[in-house]
């Protein structure tokens, strides 16, 4: 009897847990969102976030504020996510280094695979080789013969192991056979702003963050890492023409954590999609060389079945390297 009278009450509970559930899942959001950027203010990822942010903030009827969380190659960011509340309200803006990281960390504190919910990727972007406008070398083949002679002299900046830049970087050196003292930072943003003013001297970055100073005349560029050469710089030729096979492309998603309702995602993954084609977004994005995602990829499963594939084709490629982060 007891028993019955408790399962009852627990049907009851359950099924007044379960409307509540989706009665808050339907009325989301209804207060403020944060957007975790997993590095500096004024880098790549950064301007994506923004711009991505600005736009949903407008489709959702609250403003989603982004909140830099830099360091350990976007680790700690990403941390942090893992550790809030399923609900919606903190979300993160990450790029590639969140398949590398789970390799290349020996102690995260995060499952990869088991600590994330999925709203969709967001964009996929080449790089840049890009250096101080007083940099010697004028050309790529200048470039690559000179890291290989003056390599003690030299420096390069990255936004920590597992960045981006610390992996094209990577590429790098292991094209020339040469190792070269890296400095760095928690993101290009602050990265940059010494390459402009000289205290560091070559670093790869997303064309997100080089375009504008490349057509300013800030900084100098050497090539890019798409494929081909990019139609908003013809002239720079892509990595492969000299180092074949060095093709560095990098994608960012959102994620929410592990437990986020389906119906959260979604309507953020709806929003994402609308905030992909705004004309705002979209005129900024080809501006910057940034490919927004189509409406296929900008979603739950497209950024689920990305992250599992890239974790398991950087798995042996960072094991072959055997150089690993603590
Ligand atoms: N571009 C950086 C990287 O190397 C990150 C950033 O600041 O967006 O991963």
């Amino acid at each position: 009897m007891r028993f019955t009278v408790f399962a009852q009450g627990g049907a009851a509970a359950l099924a007044l847990a379960f409307s509540m559930g989706s009665a808050s899942a339907q009325q989301y959001p209804t207060r403020q969102i944060t957007m975790i950027v997993p590095f500096s203010a004024g880098g790549p990822t950064d301007t994506v976030a923004r711009l991505v942010a600005e736009s949903m903030t407008r489709d959702l009827g609250q403003t989603i504020i982004v909140e830099n969380v830099g360091g350990a190659g976007g680790t700690l960011g990403a941390a942090r996510l893992a550790a809030s509340a399923p609900d919606g309200y903190t979300l993160l803006l990450h790029h590639i280094g969140m398949a590398t990281s789970d390799t290349l960390y020996r102690k995260l504190p995060y499952k990869t695979l088991e600590a994330f919910g999925y709203v969709g990727l967001v964009t996929d972007v080449p790089m840049t080789i890009v250096a101080r406008k007083d940099f010697p070398p004028s050309d790529l083949g200048g470039l690559i013969s000179y890291l290989k002679e003056n390599a003690e002299d030299v420096n390069m900046a990255n936004a920590g192991i597992g960045a981006a830049s610390h992996l094209c970087g990577m590429m790098l050196l292991s094209a020339l056979e040469t190792p070269i003292q890296t400095i760095p930072y928690k993101g290009t943003g602050p990265a940059m702003t010494d390459l402009i003013g000289g205290q560091v001297d070559f670093m790869c970055d997303q064309t997100t963050n080089t375009t504008t100073q490349i057509q300013g005349g800030t900084i100098k560029a050497y090539a890019v890492t798409s494929p081909e050469r990019l139609a908003l710089f013809p002239d720079l030729p892509a990595m492969d023409e000299q180092l074949p096979g060095f093709q560095v492309g990098i994608w960012h998603g959102v994620y929410t954590p592990a437990g986020t309702p389906d119906e959260i995602n979604l309507r953020l993954s709806e929003s994402l999609r609308k905030a992909l084609a705004d004309p705002n977004v979209v005129s900024r994005f080809a501006e910057l060389g940034t490919v927004p995602s189509t409406a296929e990829e900008a979603t739950p499963e497209a950024l689920k079945a990305k992250l599992e594939a890239e974790v398991a084709i950087w798995k042996p490629i960072i094991e072959a390297a055997g150089q690993y982060a603590d």
